[in-house]
């Protein structure tokens, strides 16, 4: 059984991992299941029963992390060892991010509860909806009411390094830094809320807006970073922030001679941003003081959650259990384990 141990509550990052089932499509096309969770914190990759060599994989098949989560779990149980530890953060006055992180079809955004398709289970029983629920909570606290905290919403996009704002029909904005190195998304519209029902209503416009059909750029949200940030301001300052990260899907395998110049470019500028990503949280693990968060459009725009004493970061891999997707889970359970 899993039980919060008070390491991982005293770290800054805490890396876990989530299978989901195969699904229907997998089944019907006699995908195999190669990843177990044979306990707390592990991950195995195993040979199928039929002779498929993993080895052309792996040096070595069990990665560890702060917590695995089997096809079993909920999004309930995952919010409660990974995000919803961070939620006091932001009343302390500091800065909270949870990242989902995986290739495209592996459940980041059924785990942070941005599917509004009505094809998905209730995106209210999200990772974004949860959180949302926990910080009005606390709000209405009597030990809190006394600071006069005001809660915000903000919910973007990045992709191919432009940030678009989804809370306003996709605009597209600039990011400013300052001589003293405040990162400003400029016209960011910051939307005030009072209640977790009016932080759904956001997630839903901007999930609506983030996947709606545009004709060019944009068409995929796969190939985006959306970021949603709930902020507590007290006297018109930033007091805490909570950012809630689905990050573009960081597949393997694509095609550069069958690809059109479009997709290259995307993939590249993904696998920057990830990488960039991946820097400035191995910094953050080190205590290290200089953070590298220049490096890509979402680790600028994300700067302020990797400065400063008192900031906290979860990363949420998801895998995908098929042995179809091996190049891509391998990928995966490497970017998260190096941080362990
Ligand atoms: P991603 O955002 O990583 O591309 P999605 O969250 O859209 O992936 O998931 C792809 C599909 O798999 C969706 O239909 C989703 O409902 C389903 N799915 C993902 N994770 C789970 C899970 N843990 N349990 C059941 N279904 C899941
Ligand atoms: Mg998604």
């Amino acid at each position: 059984p899993l039980s919060l141990s008070d390491t991982v509550e005293a770290h800054r990052i805490c890396v876990c991992v989530r299978k989901r089932p195969l699904n229907s499509k997998e089944v019907t096309k006699n995908d195999i299941d190669v990843v177990s969770i044979p306990g707390n914190g592990t991950l195995l990759l195993h040979e199928p029963k039929q002779k498929v060599d993993l080895t052309k994989y792996l040096d070595n098949q069990v990665f560890h992390y702060d917590y695995s989560f089997d096809e079993s779990s909920t999004n309930d149980l995952v919010y409660r060892f990974t995000a919803k530890p961070l939620v006091q953060t932001i009343f302390d006055g500091g800065m909270a991010t949870c990242f989902a992180y995986g290739q495209t079809g592996s459940g980041k955004t059924h785990t942070m509860g941005g599917d509004f398709s009505g094809k998905s289970q209730n995106s209210a029983k999200g990772i974004y909806a949860m959180a949302a629920q926990d910080v009005f909570a606390l709000l209405n606290q009597r030990r809190y009411s006394s600071l006069d905290l005001c809660p915000y919403v903000t919910f973007f996009e990045i992709y191919n390094s432009k940030v678009f704002d989804l809370l306003n029909k996709k605009a597209k904005l600039r990011v400013l830094e300052d001589e003293k190195q405040q990162v400003q998304v400029v016209g960011l519209q910051e939307m005030y809320v009072s209640c977790a029902e009016d932080v759904i209503k956001m997630i839903e416009m901007g999930s609506a807006c983030r996947t709606s059909g545009q004709t060019s750029a944009n068409a995929n949200s796969s190939r985006s970073h959306a970021v949603l940030q709930v902020i507590l301001r007290r006297r018109n300052q930033v007091h805490g922030k909570f950012s809630l990260v689905d990050l573009a899907g960081n597949e393997r395998g694509i095609d550069v001679r069958s690809s059109d110049r479009q997709t290259l470019v995307e993939t590249a500028e993904i696998n920057r941003s990830l990488l960039a990503l991946k820097e400035c949280i191995r910094s953050l693990g080190m205590d290290s003081h200089h953070i590298p968060f220049r490096m890509s459009k979402l680790t600028q725009v994300l700067r302020d959650s990797f400065i400063g004493d008192n900031s906290r970061t979860c990363m949420i891999a998801m895998v995908s259990p098929g042995m179809s997707s091996c190049d891509s889970t391998v990928n995966t359970l490497r970017y998260a384990d190096r941080y362990c």
